[in-house]
């Protein structure tokens, strides 16, 4: 497994990649991987002959009292699992940005709303990491879990709009055994905030099985019934695209899931 820091090097293997016919299948992280991560590298193995981890904690993304700083850094940890799940390269940039940046990239339609609503230009770092992380790796294949269901609204926006020659895949969520989507973030809570926690995907769960509802319906009843829970604070239940994004705080920790009502 080769471990790449320099983009210039991750780029000239990519093309070397493509010019013996290879085809490279692309899971972009920010590392603290879990057994989420790693059903994208399985779909990403599945779908391509090359797999490429990226792990970069991207510092746009973040707004000014979020938690860039304290969010989890384990890269020997990720090389583990990475090598596990037979990763041909890891590209891990110490940074993808030069210190006068004046190029940027964003969506204006689905980065609206939803956590754009509230993490004011996250999408824009989103969109301008992805950008420079899809010609640097090239991949043929891009895979994004649709637990970050708004995330991958505006990546496959981005991909058409700007005519990328990469197919993106939206792979499922993974849950522990107690139904909460395995997150980097889950690391933040503590035992007593784990069991208020998984009131959030119960709480989908059942909403879910609710028939002859309409969608707005079961977006107001997921509303209705995730406030009755104490120490839990919702940031917004919508729906959007035939699926219900849902974003809550448990202590200092956010929270989002996803549910798909079809
Ligand atoms: P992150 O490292 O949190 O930025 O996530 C990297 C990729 O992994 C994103 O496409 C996420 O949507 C995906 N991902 C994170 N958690 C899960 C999960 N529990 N199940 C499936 N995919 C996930």
């Amino acid at each position: 497994m080769k471990i790449i820091q320099e983009a210039e090097k991750m780029q000239r293997q990519a093309i070397r990649w493509r010019m013996a016919g290879e085809k490279i299948a692309f899971v972009p992280t920010m590392g603290a991987l879990h057994e989420g991560h790693a059903s994208l590298l399985r779909q990403a193995r599945h779908m391509g002959n090359r797999v490429v981890l990226s792990i970069y904690v991207n510092p746009t993304q973040f707004g000014k009292n979020e938690d860039f700083k304290k969010y989890p850094r384990q890269l020997k940890q990720d090389l583990a699992l990475a090598k596990k799940e037979k990763v041909d390269a890891v590209f891990a940039p110490t940074s993808l940005y030069f210190k006068d940046d004046s190029t940027f990239v964003e969506e204006t339609f689905y980065s609206k709303g939803r956590c754009g609503a509230i993490r004011e230009g996250h999408f824009r770092g989103v969109t301008t990491v992805v950008c420079k992380l899809f010609h640097i790796v090239q991949p043929h294949v891009a895979i994004f879990g649709q637990k970050d269901a708004q995330q991958c609204d505006v990546i496959e926006q981005m991909i058409r709009d700007l005519y990328f020659p990469i197919q993106m895949v939206r792979a499922p969520i993974i849950r522990d055994s107690n139904g909460l989507a395995l997150s980097s973030r889950n690391k933040y809570l503590t035992s007593e905030e784990y069991e208020i926690a998984i009131h959030l995907p119960r709480i989908l769960k059942l909403a879910s099985k609710r028939t002859g509802l309409s969608p707005r319906q079961i977006t107001q009843l997921i509303q209705k019934e995730l406030q009755k829970v104490n120490g839990l604070s919702v940031e917004y239940v919508e729906y959007v695209r035939g699926g219900i994004s849902v974003a809550v705080r448990v202590g200092e920790t956010r929270l989002i899931d996803y549910i798909s009502i079809k």
